[in-house]
């Protein structure tokens, strides 16, 4: 180790094909280097697995790493192979002769890591074996899994405890992806360690684009977003394994590739499906969340939940699932009021937690922030973005209902009316005006608000129920879910609060990030590619993915080097890889390009997203596209919402993004100027641009809450 501080990044280049560090890997491998405990978490495809590996490299010692699934070891073991680094692992699953050629490697130095599973490290007869070789340092791998706090509690990892007292003067490094506090703490508490380094990432995953649908035609839904990725891997996770068998059936009946993954299958069954997903031999799972754990896929496209599940925690970790490889990728949620009911009849009622959980996460369903924002922000994080481009809410997908004040007002007075003593369903029936037996029964025909929404269906209404109950302006209580007006709920009816109220099937799109990642990609080529990979990767007997992940098969579709050579400089090319696949990719390059006359060896640097052939209006929503357009001629806003077919609210909406982005200051345009003097005196007379309904008290009712938010977006624009 003759220059220290360049070996790991030297390492990097030669063994990975990479040319930097990702946040944190480089502290992450000092302490390993400079034997000082550590617990990092950082977030799915984050690259925890190089923060220990790199450093493994760099000592004569073997680095031992703890990891709870064969099938996890297994891949890594064949990555790093792959690579051209002497790993391997012990399990359960190999014979006494294999076990002994691993453990023979090991005193010499010449195995750099090897791969147990918690319970074989405890043995008597591994911890004696390993004190005599020595032990350059430990990695525990999933190490949440230790705690009970986390999702996935293991009791075999508890045993790990005693690690620190049999190796004292080896370095203990935790690695998860679990975020909250407690169980971090807990980990480093359970496993005894000395002064530990904490070393968090942003839990972000920018490559993900989040979408919340309620659930009316669930198929014709999921097909919107399978067909987005056509013969590319998706998970789908369903609550049932009814559930899971019908859509799986449904999506195969129409010439789709999936396979169905329970707990209710053979354990033969289960993992054959698996290894067809991992393999490319199928391209969809549809599953419950028995499905998961273990799989390190790193090219799922899209995860789509045909269901709420019953925390964020389970959330975060099921659509994280998607882009492992960076590469953007989408997690859509269909749901619905009743899922909440399943959950909350599945609960344990002796864990408030789980209520507690379930809550948070149907708030997620029903609030229209940033989806970005909203799951970093429960993990204890902010977003410094103001707007993520990434998500439903931010690329203004959603429509928005016209009035919500009003709709949620004549909501909340009608629990009132009912006395709080009755369902949603109800409140429903007396809202849309039915006779049915019971109303005239209990003459709730009589009541005031008998009627108020007669123009809406009773699922419609259900539904705004369902998302005022989300936004915490109504709550469920006792055996028959009564509903009754939370403090916040008054503000409503007082109009100190609007909430939002979103139409309940937002519209087909076809939207997506502002990042593009197949900028200057040829697809044929990448497909060829993929081919290729496939068929090498059967011969070899290990997965596609530890060949190349999708981001170099991109980067060579974008680049399409034409020797060797080139071919090395590739991110995620390694020496090894290079040798080993280099002329076989290249030949395949070359062909291609030859046969289709297009040109080789493009510069190495990506072009910028603006300069793609993709137009970066194309990312907006059609809608929300039209009404910029109008917007530019100063067309009164209620000829751009017939125009585009969108609510005056939702055109309001489009608008403000409008003068945000654009950074426009006069609201005449779009406002008389005597209302927006008027405006502007009671902004000055309120003092805080924020606080838009004390303007609106100030301002009566000549003024609507959407004049208010226009002239509020210019004094924005012109301050900041
Ligand atoms: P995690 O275990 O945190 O989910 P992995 O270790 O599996 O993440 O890494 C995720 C992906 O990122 C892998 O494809 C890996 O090769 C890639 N990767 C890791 N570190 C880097 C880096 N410094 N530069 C580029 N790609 C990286
Ligand atoms: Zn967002």
């Amino acid at each position: 180790m003759n220059t220290p501080t360049d070996l790991p990044l030297s390492q990097l280049k030669q063994y990975w094909g990479y040319d930097s560090f990702r946040p944190l890997q480089r502290e992450a491998i000092d302490c390993a280097l400079q034997k000082r405990d550590s617990v990092v978490v950082l977030p799915t495809g984050g690259g925890k697995s190089l923060c220990y590996q790199i450093p493994a490299l760099c000592t004569d010692k073997v680095a031992v790493v703890v990891s709870p699934l064969i099938s996890l070891m297994k891949d890594q073991v064949d990555s790093l192979v792959a690579n051209g680094i002497n790993a391997a692992s012990i399990n359960s699953s190999m014979s006494d002769h294999d076990k002994a050629n691993v453990a023979d490697q090991i005193p010499s130095g010449k195995l750099q890591l090897l791969y147990l599973a918690p319970e074989r490290l405890v043995l008597s007869t591994t911890i004696r074996f390993l004190q005599d070789v020595g032990v350059a340092f430990f990695a525990i791998d999933e190490a949440h899994c230790i705690s009970s706090w986390g999702h996935d509690f293991r009791p075999e990892y508890r045993q790990l405890s005693s690690l620190k007292e049999n190796f004292p003067q080896t370095s203990v490094h935790a690695f998860t992806a679990t975020a909250t506090e407690q169980v971090r703490a807990d980990i480093a508490k359970q496993l005894n360690l000395t002064a530990p380094e904490m070393l968090v990432g942003s839990f972000d995953r920018d490559n993900l684009l989040y979408r919340v649908h309620r659930r009316s035609d669930a198929l014709t839904q999921l097909r919107e977003v399978v067909d987005r990725f056509p013969k590319q891997s998706g998970i789908v996770y369903c609550i049932s394994r009814k559930e899971v068998e019908n859509v799986s059936a449904t999506l195969n009946h129409n010439g789709y590739r999936s396979l169905p993954y329970h707990a209710g299958l053979s354990s033969f069954a289960r993992s054959k499906n698996q290894d067809d997903f991992i393999n490319e031999r199928t391209d969809i799972v549809v599953a419950t969340v028995a499905f998961g754990m273990g799989i390190d896929k790193s090219n799922v496209r899209y995860v789509v939940h045909m269901g709420m599940p019953k925390s964020i925690e389970a959330y975060q970790q099921e659509s994280g699932r998607a882009g492992r490889d960076g590469l953007q990728s989408e997690c859509t949620l269909l749901f619905s009021g009743s899922d909440f009911m399943v959950w909350k009849k599945m609960t344990d009622a002796s864990q408030p937690a789980a209520k507690e959980l379930l809550e948070a996460m149907y708030g997620y369903c029903n609030r229209s922030l940033c989806r970005h924002r909203m799951l970093v922000e429960y993990f204890g994080q902010s977003l410094k973005k103001k707007n993520c481009g990434a998500c439903d809410v931010c690329l203004g997908e959603l429509n928005t209902v016209p009035e919500p004040q009003i709709v949620a007002q004549k909501i909340i007075s009608c629990v009132h009316r009912v006395d709080q003593r009755f369902g949603a369903n109800h409140v429903a029936l007396v809202l849309t005006g039915s006779s049915v037996k019971r109303i005239l029964e209990l003459r709730h025909n009589q009541l005031s608000t008998y009627g108020l929404l007669s123009e809406h269906s009773k699922t419609t209404v259900v539904d705004w129920i369902q998302q005022l109950i989300g936004q915490e302006f109504l709550a469920q209580t006792g055996d028959y879910n009564v509903l009754t007006i939370t403090p916040s709920g008054r503000q409503v009816l007082k109009g100190e609060i609007i909430p939002e109220l979103y139409q309940t099937a937002p519209p087909a799109t076809k939207t997506s990030s502002a990042r593009d990642d197949w900028a200057g990609v040829d697809d044929g080529l990448f497909n060829r590619l993929r081919e290729l990979r496939r068929t090498t990767a059967e011969e070899k007997r290990i997965p596609p993915f530890v060949i190349f992940h999708d981001a170099s098969l991109r980067e060579m579709a974008r680049q399409r080097p034409s020797t060797v050579a080139a071919f090395g400089t590739i991110p995620g090319v390694g020496e090894r890889k290079r040798g080993d696949y280099g002329e076989a990719f290249v030949a395949r390059i070359v062909e291609y390009c030859t046969e289709s006359k297009i040109s080789m060896d493009q510069t190495t640097q990506r072009p910028p997203v603006q300069k793609t052939s993709r137009p970066k209006a194309k990312l907006l929503n059609d809608a929300k596209l039209k009404a910029f357009h109008f917007f530019e001629t100063n067309k009164p806003l209620s000829e751009v919402a017939e125009q585009i077919g969108r609510a005056k609210s939702t055109v309001t909406t489009y608008l403000t993004d409008y003068i945000r982005e654009q950074k426009i200051v006069d609201p005449t345009r779009w406002l008389a100027s005597a209302d927006v003097e008027k405006i502007r005196a009671a902004v000055q007379q309120v003092g805080n641009i924020e606080s838009i309904s004390p303007m609106k008290r100030l301002l009566g009712d000549d003024i609507t809450y959407d004049q208010i938010r226009i002239v509020v977006e210019c004094i924005r624009a012109e301050t900041s």
